[in-house]
């Protein structure tokens, strides 16, 4: 028997497997094609590459550093534990990459209003940041449970310029604000831009943005080795690589460059919430099943009528009831595995950075810094675990403090 090397490209059509593709009314399809070609064009064009990598040095602050939390890994007493700064970018999280290459693809096209949707407000105020930046038009659909739940997001937004639109159907949450968005879009394809905010929706978005946060991962791979050699570690590559899965595009793009590198464990970490088998989480892959939800076909969580179910996790931006179809496919073949941490067990991996590192990370990536503090026990101080952490936790202070559990966990 002979083993092929897996190619992990996807399709032109934007299918990752049975995963992906283009589920979309004909009122759409039209925008949807648009934007594919202009994307296939300007995803290779040297002039677009070179100003979006000039944006990320000079607006966001990139390259993010990898940070070696020694402090950490000597406390939990087992494998290392590197950091990969995406805290620091400006607007405090990763969300920041795929939106200004989106944006910069809008201008290209001639669109001068952007519409997006937004759950804690995130991807909401990374948006109408960069339409601030570039002088375009910015509306933001937002449940109105969630405008309630993320105040100080609704008035950053309204401060840079942006119109945030509450939605009033459905679970007043993230994927009602979705199917409102792609509702404006349908009525104004003309002169507007859908800006999704992860690597979920109909192709070409799961890819694109993807490309697009793949950043992270690329420096990684010139970073770390450098970090390693300083530290004396012979190894290049890292043991295991670690990111948490709300839609799944901080973990993509650190996933994908490592891809190649066999060697590397792709670890995702969905929010387990109250418990993998409480009902009350957002482990799209670990408890979902086939369907289309988003104009994509992926793992999501559905009652057996085909209903989307209600998600629960303690941070707003894991809570999605969907994952991009590349992590579904990834998971099918067995190149990266997927786990869960619960609200409890995040809120602890949270304190404990604080107090040993002076790092506060958002609870997003809090998910992730606890599975590697599990992973780090069960292996040996020559082994290396690389967690991207994906934002930072101001954000989550009233969330923290609020919490019964911060009384339990610590
Ligand atoms: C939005 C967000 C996430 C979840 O989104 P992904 O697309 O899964 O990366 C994770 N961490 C932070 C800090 C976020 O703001």
């Amino acid at each position: 028997m002979t083993t092929q090397p897996h190619s992990y490209e996807s399709g032109e059509d934007g299918f990752f497997g049975p995963f992906g593709g283009c589920f979309v009314s004909e009122t759409l399809a039209q925008a949807v094609e648009e934007l594919r070609l202009a994307y296939a064009h300007y995803r290779n064009d040297p002039a677009f590459i070179a100003e979006f990598h000039e944006e990320l040095a000079d607006y966001v602050g990139r390259p993010s550093p990898v940070y070696y939390a020694k402090r950490l890994s000597e406390e939990t007493g087992g494998a290392r534990i590197f950091l990969k700064r995406e805290d620091l970018n400006h607007t405090g999280a990763h969300k920041i990459n795929n939106v200004i290459g989106q944006a910069m693809l809008a201008k290209r096209m001639g669109k001068h209003r952007i519409i997006a949707e937004t759950g804690a407000g995130q991807h909401g105020v990374a948006v109408a940041t960069i339409c601030a930046r570039y002088g375009l038009e910015c509306v933001i659909y937002m449940g109105s449970t969630d405008m309630q739940r993320q105040q100080p997001n609704v008035q950053r937004m309204q401060l840079l310029g942006a119109t945030v639109t509450p939605v009033t159907t459905g679970s007043c949450t993230l994927k009602d604000a979705m199917n409102d968005a792609i509702r404006d879009w349908v009525a104004h394809v003309d002169d507007t831009f859908y800006l999704i905010g992860s690597v979920a929706g109909m192709h070409p978005y799961p890819t694109m943005v993807r490309d697009f946060q793949t950043v992270i991962g690329k420096e990684c791979l010139l970073q770390v080795p450098a970090l390693f050699q300083r530290l004396g570690l012979s190894q290049s590559l890292p043991d295991a690589v670690i990111a948490c899965v709300g839609g799944g595009s901080n973990a993509m793009g650190i996933f994908h460059p490592y891809l190649e590198h066999e060697s590397v464990r792709l670890i995702g970490v969905e929010a387990a919430g109250m418990g993998l088998d409480s009902g009350l989480h957002a482990s799209s892959i670990q408890r979902g099943s086939t369907g289309v939800l988003h104009g994509s076909r992926s793992l999501i969580l559905q009652d057996d009528l085909g209903q989307v179910q209600q998600t629960h996790s303690i941070s707003a931006g894991l809570d999605y009831p969907g994952v991009g179809p590349e992590h579904a496919w990834l998971h099918e073949l067995g190149r990266a595995e997927y786990v869960g941490i619960t609200d409890a067990e995040a809120l602890h991996a949270f304190h404990q950075l604080c107090r040993v590192e002076g790092i506060i990370p958002a609870l997003e990536a809090s998910h992730a810094v606890a599975y590697a503090i599990k992973l780090a026990a069960t292996l040996t101080n020559e082994h290396t675990i690389l967690v991207n952490l994906s934002g930072r936790g101001d954000k989550d202070m009233e969330t923290v403090v609020n919490s019964s559990l911060h009384r339990e966990a610590s």
